[in-house]
């Protein structure tokens, strides 16, 4: 007879336990800001991506209320059956303005955008090639493609040209990577990456989960800072961090758009986003270009703390590398029972032997929170 599945996933779960891997969510009792209630007590919450501190600001809400009551409380369909609405048009605009675009189109995530874009774009005759730290969502998409994957050493141009070099057979190569990495927060060479792609005949996708809202000038991102927007194909980003709601984008020229509103299958094949969600980040995204002084805050708490921890870099995510898995657990945990919530990152989200504490700041915080934090790690030390 056969052992119930429960059984054998006991025997798994184990082993993670063993391993300081076994991940359980923590449920946080009310709206996740830089303070929440968990398990009773109240935390500083180092553990959102909500850069700019929009998912708690009274407009944005307002918004998400107000779409609710005008839309309806979901889409209903897929954007290709009955699921589009003006909402979804007008934040396509607003996002394609904000990254000086043609066109942009959302999906309902951007894990959705990641594997529906990537296999709409390159195929089994292709070749995608990833920075090596690449997010879960493009591995993923890449898999998905059945395109011949390599990775290139991170933030490293030369070994990807060296990688693009070697490359031989039909097809076209595909380069993809992040401007700002999720787990590391330091920033892709773009031009050098988008030079070397040129170069080499490959097309270029980037990933700006965590660069859109939080960098450059105007809050576009790397891209658009870098003047870069008409030489990378593919600028992806989500409506779920710096902009505080839910959904993914992709955008680029009207062709792209149109392509893949016939070919991402998570396009296609998944509801619309809803129209809360929507209309929380077309407020999001106006409220992030209204008020440019929002980006400055998270860059100045980061800096405090990095001073604080004597870490360098410079951004509003703050890894602190600590190697085993047990040693992040353990500190993450004395921070924990000091009134801070900032999480330990293990395998496979980063790799092996550099499992840290990453604290994401937002403008949401005070400098008081991050005085805590320090004097948590000094009183756990
Ligand atoms: C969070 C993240 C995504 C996925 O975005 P969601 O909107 O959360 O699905 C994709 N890429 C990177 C680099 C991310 O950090």
């Amino acid at each position: 007879m056969t052992a119930p599945l429960s059984r054998d996933l006991r025997v798994e779960l184990d082993a993670l336990t063993a391993l300081h891997r076994r991940r359980s969510p923590k449920t946080l009792a009310g709206a996740p800001g830089a303070r929440v209630l968990i398990d009773g007590a109240p935390r500083v919450n180092f553990a959102s991506n909500n850069y700019l501190g929009l998912a708690e600001d009274p407009r944005v809400r307002r918004a998400a209320a107000r779409a609710a009551r005008r839309w309806g409380a979901g889409a209903t369909a897929s954007r290709l059956m009955g699921g589009t609405l003006e909402l979804h048009r007008e934040l396509e605009r607003e996002i394609a303005d904000l990254k000086r675009r043609p066109a942009a189109l959302v999906f309902p995530s951007g894990y959705h955008a990641n594997t529906g874009m990537i296999p709409a774009l390159a195929g089994p005759e292709d070749t995608v090639v990833l920075d090596r730290l690449a997010h879960a969502s493009l591995v993923d998409g890449a898999r998905l493609s059945r395109a011949r994957l390599r990775v290139f050493q991170h933030n490293d141009p030369e070994d990807l040209d060296r990688v693009l070099a070697r490359l031989s057979g039909p097809g076209r190569p595909w380069v993809v990577t992040e401007s700002v990495f999720s787990m590391d927060g330091d920033r892709a060479p773009l031009a050098e990456i988008v030079a070397v792609a040129e170069r080499r005949g490959a097309r270029t996708y980037v990933d700006e989960a965590h660069g859109t809202g939080v960098w450059g000038p105007s809050g576009a991102g790397w891209v658009n800072a870098l003047g870069l927007s008409d030489r990378v194909d593919v600028a992806m980003g989500t409506l779920s961090k710096a902009f505080a709601s839910q959904g993914g984008f992709v955008c680029g020229a009207s062709e792209l758009i149109d392509w893949a509103v016939n070919r991402a299958r998570a396009f296609i094949y998944s509801t619309a986003l809803a129209p809360a969600a929507t209309a929380a980040a077309l407020e999001a995204v106006r409220i992030a270009r209204a008020e440019p002084d929002r980006r400055e805050r998270p860059f100045a708490l980061a800096r405090r703390l990095r001073t604080g921890l004597g870490l360098s870099g410079e951004g509003p995510i703050v890894p602190w590398v600590l190697g085993t898995d047990a040693a992040a657990v353990a500190l993450s945990q004395r921070l924990w029972e000091r009134g801070v919530f900032a999480p330990a990152v293990r395998p496979p989200t980063v790799p092996k032997g550099t499992a840290r504490i990453r604290f994401s700041l937002t403008a949401a915080h005070t400098e008081a929170d991050i005085d805590a934090a320090l004097a948590a790690v000094r009183a756990g030390a």
